[in-house]
């Protein structure tokens, strides 16, 4: 076991040893401008545009719909911004308990323009009331934006993007899903799918950081958030980050290969986890629905109110223990969970996400439920 016990990949994963080979290569031999005409230039731009089919192809869109950016913020805030000011949406519906990425850009666009801002109703597993949004949709012409998030980063509950889709494309509505915590964990068909935008982070998948994409369908075309190059078939300004792009598709190649087989792993590491800390612990709970329509590997462990639960994150990583309060974004802050807000209003309980990934393993579940156990009912 190493020394300490990495749980807490939603927020981030370590990078695949195979796209470390894969970027150093790269930086090696790719470190031409894409842009350039001439053969560096030129090899660079097919080892960028390698890498677009191969996400294409995973994604099953086609290589025109897919644009490369730095993360699944800038492709959230791109697709916001741009949606409102290039298609001429006048609401966004999203849920309360959207990452930050998405929640704060519909705030910000809500506050400085006139566009109007709805939230569907969700229950306290986070699981959104289709019927109010079916009628948030029926009940008005505006032209919509639907923003919701596919599988959310503290708790795990999902989405189903086809029903949602669906429900949009019946309406009229534009549909985006921030699909960050799932691209490379869940088969996404985007053929088969309604929906206009979604978005990926290649950090999630054992990739490199600062890199990330959007999926733009053919029938809602943006323009650049980013200008002052005609880089990305003119749609985002700024030289490439050609080994970031590369590594990311190499990662997300990898996540789809193994996708089968380690999310077996993973959801019987999370399962096992589960099931042993509420045999030792009885008082936890579960926030959302991790076991029937939760990521599989996310789990949202609610302590009840305690000095001693107070210090948990703080206790569990003098222990060697990484693992979070929510989402890593906004625990610099240590602020309370908008997401646990928004399903559990005013609770003084404390929540802990552990997630996991294959690279976990049993002895270290075991490691963690033990010193749980210890530091809870010291
Ligand atoms: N959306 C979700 C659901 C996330 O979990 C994250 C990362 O925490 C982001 C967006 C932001 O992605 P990035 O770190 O690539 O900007």
């Amino acid at each position: 076991m190493n020394n300490r016990v990495y749980l807490d990949n939603a927020a981030t994963t370590p990078i695949d040893p195979e796209v470390v080979q894969h970027i150093a290569e790269a930086m090696n031999n790719l470190w031409g401008n894409p842009s350039s005409i001439y053969q560096e230039g030129r090899t660079a731009r097919a080892a960028v545009e390698r890498a677009r089919k191969t996400i294409a192809n995973i994604l099953n869109a086609s290589i025109g719909e897919i644009f490369f950016t730095s993360g699944g913020t800038e492709s959230n805030n791109m697709i916001l911004k741009c949606a409102v000011r290039d298609l001429g949406v006048t609401r966004i519906i999203t849920s309360k308990t959207e990452h930050h990425a998405v929640l704060h850009t519909a705030e910000s666009i809500h506050n400085s323009q006139s566009v109007g801002l709805e939230f569907v109703n969700q229950d306290h597993r986070g699981m959104i009331d289709m019927e109010h949004l079916k009628s948030l949709l029926e009940n008005s012409d505006q032209k919509t934006l639907v923003t919701l998030m596919h599988a959310n980063n503290e708790i795990g509950t999902m989405i189903d993007l086809v029903e949602v889709g669906q429900l949009c494309e019946a309406n009229g509505a534009y549909f985006h899903s921030d699909t960050v915590q799932t691209v490379g964990f869940y088969p996404i068909d985007l053929d088969k799918t309604p929906i206009h935008f979604i978005t990926g982070s290649g950090h999630k998948f054992h990739g490199p950081k600062g890199t990330g994409f959007l999926y733009m369908n053919s029938e809602a075309i943006l323009k650049p958030f980013i200008e002052g190059g005609a880089q990305e078939r003119n749609m985002r300004g700024g030289t490439e980050n050609v080994y970031g792009i590369i590594g990311m598709a190499k990662a997300l190649e990898i996540a789809n290969e193994k996708m089968e087989e380690r999310r077996q792993q993973v959801k019987e590491l999370r399962d096992y986890f589960a099931d042993k800390i509420k045999a030792t612990l009885p008082s936890v709970e579960f926030n959302g629905c991790p076991f029937s329509n939760g990521h599989f590997k996310t789990l949202s462990v609610s302590f009840p109110e305690s000095d001693k639960n107070e210090l948990l994150l703080l206790n569990l990583d003098i222990e060697g223990i990484s693992c979070s309060g929510g989402s890593a974004c906004s625990s610099g802050a240590d602020k309370g969970s908008h997401v646990i807000e928004a399903i559990h209003p005013g609770t003084k309980r404390k929540t802990v996400r552990f997630s996991f990934s294959h690279h976990n393993t049993k002895s270290e579940a075991d490691f963690v439920a033990d010193k749980l156990k210890a530091i809870v009912e010291d």
